[in-house]
């Protein structure tokens, strides 16, 4: 049985105790007492040293905590000493977070369901499938209001059947650990949390998802909040400053610049087709006919898709009298025919033709089709000999 120093007393980072049982070459090590907080409820373990050996994972196994070493650990007693930085991180998003679901609670009645505490943000998961920015805002100010009243934060036992007034019924008998906040909460909970609201610093909600009928809400506290808002100053600063513009007026401006952007690829492919137009009707001009007075362009290109710059070259040499315009390209394997309406030709026919003999797919109108094939089969360098025009 290994005694939790840590419920009550979670700024205790150095304490004595004395081995009750090694395993695995002395790198799982079981205490009489100890102030490390394994993996549970959402919180991740706490890391530090036992004896100055490295503490890597911390394992709840009910009665028994069980501290994985990076070496083994040899002895009677031990001095350990739990990495204060990271506890005190925890301690501020954990208590962040029975703050938060009151919150939300009190102000929309949504209940948490889960809560996860990860390495860059946490998130709880709350049952409801919507929370609109304004609830969300309203939901980040009260919570901040909160630690401003820097509230105390107080650990209890009280025997599960006489506990009232849990934000969420336990389902655990005997003895439950309370952490309440002032007359705001009460949660029946085995994690660190800090003494008063005003340790949390601060809450900064960030983004929300919706998964099925619940609601997921990332959020900050404390020092990592203050670490974000940097990072996001520093993004923003650096948007603008490409703008000139002071950083209020960016958003404003990136819409703008995107609109502009838009238009001006609009633009570019009214001008490309237009450019198009004209070469293709150069492109007639340069090529001789036939005796039979039949212009012929082919175009076989080793690879690119035949894409719509092509097909209005292809239009724009059809529209001229008695042409005919055969585009292929060997990867992917696909072929493009256009033909002027008095050529007596067929673009649609002529390519289902040629394409099923090569076993793949194509049709098209009188004037214009598109072909595929099957790739690596052979056909592709010779694409063009398909066609009887
Ligand atoms: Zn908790």
């Amino acid at each position: 049985m290994t005694e939790r120093l840590y419920y009550s007393d979670s700024y205790l980072t150095r304490f004595q105790a004395c081995v009750l049982e090694t395993s695995e070459r002395g790198q799982r090590v079981v205490l009489d007492r100890t102030a490390f907080y394994p993996s549970s409820g959402g919180q991740p373990h706490d890391l530090g040293e036992l004896n100055g050996i490295g503490v890597l994972d911390v394992v709840d196994e009910e009665d028994r905590i069980v501290h994985v070493l990076a070496a083994p650990l040899t002895g009677t007693s031990v001095e350990g000493v739990v990495a204060w930085d990271r506890r005190r991180d925890h301690m501020q998003q954990h208590s962040g977070q029975h703050l938060l679901s009151a919150v939300f609670d009190l102000l929309f009645q949504a209940r948490t369901l889960s809560f996860h505490l990860g390495a860059e943000s946490a998130t709880i998961d709350l049952d409801t499938p919507i929370l609109s920015p304004a609830q969300l805002q309203a939901a980040e100010l009260h919570a901040n209001h909160v630690i401003q009243q820097d509230l105390p934060l107080a650990v209890s036992f009280e025997d599960a059947a006489q506990a009232a007034g849990l934000r969420k019924e336990s389902t655990r008998e005997g003895t439950l650990r309370i952490v309440s906040i002032g007359e705001l909460d009460r949660s029946a909970c085995g994690g660190t949390h800090v003494r008063t609201t005003g340790e949390i610093g601060l809450v900064l909600l960030r983004k929300t998802e919706k998964i099925r009928n619940s609601t997921r809400v990332e959020f900050l506290c404390g020092q990592r909040a203050i670490t974000r808002a940097r990072a996001d100053f520093d993004a923003l600063s650096q948007i603008a400053r490409q703008f000139s513009a002071p950083l209020d007026e960016t958003p404003a401006l990136v819409t703008t610049q995107l609109e502009q952007a838009k238009d001006a690829a609009k633009s570019r492919l009214k001008l490309a087709i237009e450019l198009n137009t004209l070469r293709g009707r150069a492109l007639y001009n340069q090529t001789p006919p036939d005796p039979a007075g039949r212009r012929r362009h082919v175009e076989n290109r080793p690879q690119g898709p035949l894409d719509d710059e092509l097909r209005t070259l292809a239009i724009a040499f059809c529209s001229q009298p008695n042409a005919v315009f055969l585009a292929t390209s060997a990867n992917p394997p696909s072929a493009l025919l256009a033909v002027s309406p008095d050529s007596g030709l067929h673009a649609g026919n002529l390519m289902k033709q040629a394409i099923q003999t090569a076993g793949g797919k194509g049709g098209g109108s009188a004037q214009l089709a598109q072909g595929s094939l099957p790739v690596g089969d052979g056909h592709s360098m010779s694409i063009e000999k398909l066609f009887d025009i």
